[in-house]
């Protein structure tokens, strides 16, 4: 649910997810917090090392932190309830090398937080650096280093798997897996093993419509010039709203279900489109971003490549100016 669930809105995501997830897991203490607040009550995982002044709320609001280093765990225990120890996943560096115990500390480690009566293992965990690319070799390298971790495991649930891992990587699923972009939908890398269908489609509207000379220039810096009398439209999004700037010279849009070019830079507010003159098109009409309109498809792969990034940043870039619809979601299975 981290990062406002990919953008998509972490409280109703969660309450879909509800019945299903036996745990969710978030970035920050905060993120853990505005979930408990909307009335979530299932486990939260805090994925990243916390700092000793974030005990309180974790205590207080229930969170389950991971671990990645002593100074913390002390700071915790010494807060946490005698009658109900706070529960806690222990984060294993196994070579990710952005957080965690390294693997060849672990057991000393784990044997240590013994002495911690306030504190309950009840999970441990790490990370994957390359389970999104085709070259596997250091997920196995991995994987062979947290496996000596777990040689005296007493019933710890033990999770490894990111989206890339859970689709293709089955030995690393443990007692549970951790997905994130392939709840929304997404795939995190070329291996499609199941089908997925995006839960998000990014829509605005046309906000204005004219007709502009030859020779003159759209949007800041003029850097589009009509090489002939053109159509154009603009429609109400911007880099404010998280659209990508760099799809100023490389965008394109849904009008009538039609592939339609971005011309100019794209603004904080607002973005200028192309139109054909045959376009029949008015001013409210809706402009697909990302996603289906009639039989044209826009995929968040396609925008993240041309604006030169990667899905995960183009949804969790969505600003909070954009506002958020939800549908039901139907299982029923069209393929
Ligand atoms: C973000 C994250 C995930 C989920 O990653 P996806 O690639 O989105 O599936 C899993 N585990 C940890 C520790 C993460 O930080």
């Amino acid at each position: 649910m981290k990062a406002d669930a990919y953008g998509h809105g972490a409280v109703r995501v969660a309450e879909v997810l509800r019945p299903v997830a036996d745990m969710f897991a978030v970035a920050t203490v905060e993120e853990g917090m505005e979930l408990r607040e909307a009335g979530i009550r299932k486990p939260i995982l805090i994925l990243f090392s916390c700092v000793p002044a974030q005990v309180g709320p974790i205590v207080e609001f229930n969170l389950t932190p991971s671990i990645g280093d002593w100074e913390f765990a002390k700071a915790l225990n010494e807060i946490a309830s005698e009658a109900t120890p706070t529960k806690i996943h222990v984060n294993i560096n196994t070579g990710m090398n952005r957080s965690g115990i390294c693997w060849t500390e672990a057991l000393q480690f784990l044997s240590k937080l013994k002495n911690l009566p306030r504190l309950e293992v009840e999970g441990i965990f790490t990370h994957l650096a390359t389970a999104d690319e085709v070259d596997k070799s250091f997920v196995s390298v991995q994987l062979k280093r947290f496996s000596s971790v777990l040689s005296d495991n007493d019933g710890k649930m033990v999770h490894v798997a990111n989206s890339a891992a859970t689709l293709a990587v089955p030995e690393s699923h443990f007692d549970a897996v951790r997905p994130g972009l392939s709840l929304y939908g997404i795939y995190p890398a070329t291996e499609k093993p199941i089908l997925l269908k995006p839960a998000l489609t990014w829509k605005t509207r046309i906000g204005w419509i004219s007709t502009i000379s030859e020779g003159e220039g759209v949007s800041y810096g003029l850097t589009y010039k009509a090489p002939y009398p053109i159509r154009v439209a603009m429609m109400q999004i911007g880099y404010g709203d998280g659209y990508p700037r760099a799809l100023s010279v490389t965008g394109e849009v849904l009008i009538g279900g039609m592939h339609r070019p971005i011309i100019g830079r794209v603004c904080m507010d607002v973005s200028v489109v192309q139109l054909e003159p045959a376009d029949k098109v008015a001013i409210g009409d809706e402009v697909v971003l990302i996603g289906k309109q009639g039989d044209a498809e826009i995929t968040i792969d396609e925008v993240a490549q041309r604006a030169g990034t990667i899905p995960y940043e183009i949804l969790t870039q969505i600003g909070t100016r954009v506002k958020r619809t939800f549908r039901p979601v139907s299982y029923n299975n069209e393929h």
